[in-house]
C-alpha cells in the first residue's frame, strides 16, 4: 500500500461499502477500503435489486445491464400444491448476481482510485481526535 493518508477509512466492501468509497473518491476524497474477503467472492442474497437504485447507480457510473442484469417486472408465488399468484411490479427492478455485482462495483471503485486492502478489521479506536483501525495483519491506519 503506497498510500499513507486518508481522508476516510471504510471497513467491509459490500454494496453499502463500496458504493459509499465510489461515491467519496468521486467527491475527490482519498478513500481507503478494508474488506476481509477476496473478490470476486459469493454472497447470500434474493439478488432482486429495485430500479428505485438505478438514477443512483448511473450517477456512480455503474449500469448493472452491461454485466448481465435482467429487468424483472412480474412476481410469482407458487405453492407445492401448483397454485400460484401473480402480481405486476410496478416500479419493478432487476436481477443480478451479488458474485458479478459487488465485484464489478468493486473495479469501478479501484477505477475511481479507491484504496482496497484486503484484511480483516479487528479494532477501531478513537482517542484524542483521531481514528485508529487495527488489522488481523498487524498493520495500524490512522485517521487524524
Ligand atoms: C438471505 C438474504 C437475502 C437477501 N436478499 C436481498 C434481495 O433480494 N434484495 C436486496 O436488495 N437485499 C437483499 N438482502 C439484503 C442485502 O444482502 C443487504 O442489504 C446488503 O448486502 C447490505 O449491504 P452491506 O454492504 O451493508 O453488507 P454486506 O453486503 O454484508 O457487506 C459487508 C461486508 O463487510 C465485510 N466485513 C465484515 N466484517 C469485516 C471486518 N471485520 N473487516 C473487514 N471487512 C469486513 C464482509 O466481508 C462484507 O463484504 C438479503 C439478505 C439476506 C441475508
Amino acid at each position: 500500500m503506497k498510500k499513507k493518508h486518508f481522508d476516510v477509512i471504510v471497513i467491509g466492501g459490500g454494496l453499502a461499502g463500496l458504493t459509499s468509497a465510489i461515491h467519496l473518491a468521486k467527491s475527490k476524497l482519498e478513500v481507503l477500503l478494508i474488506e476481509k474477503n477476496e473478490y470476486p467472492k459469493h454472497k447470500v442474497c434474493g439478488e432482486y435489486v429495485s430500479n428505485e437504485v438505478l438514477p443512483y447507480l448511473e450517477f456512480l457510473g455503474f449500469n448493472p445491464f452491461e454485466f448481465g442484469a435482467k429487468q424483472i417486472s412480474n412476481f410469482e408465488l407458487t405453492t407445492h400444491n401448483n397454485k400460484s399468484i401473480v402480481a405486476n411490479l410496478p416500479l419493478g427492478g432487476f436481477g443480478m448476481s451479488r458474485y458479478e455485482m459487488d465485484f464489478q462495483l468493486y473495479q469501478l471503485a479501484i477505477k475511481n482510485c479507491v484504496s482496497v486492502l484486503q484484511d480483516s478489521v479487528v479494532d477501531v479506536n478513537f482517542e484524542a481526535d483521531n481514528f485508529q483501525v487495527k488489522q488481523k495483519r498487524i498493520k495500524v491506519f490512522k485517521l487524524e
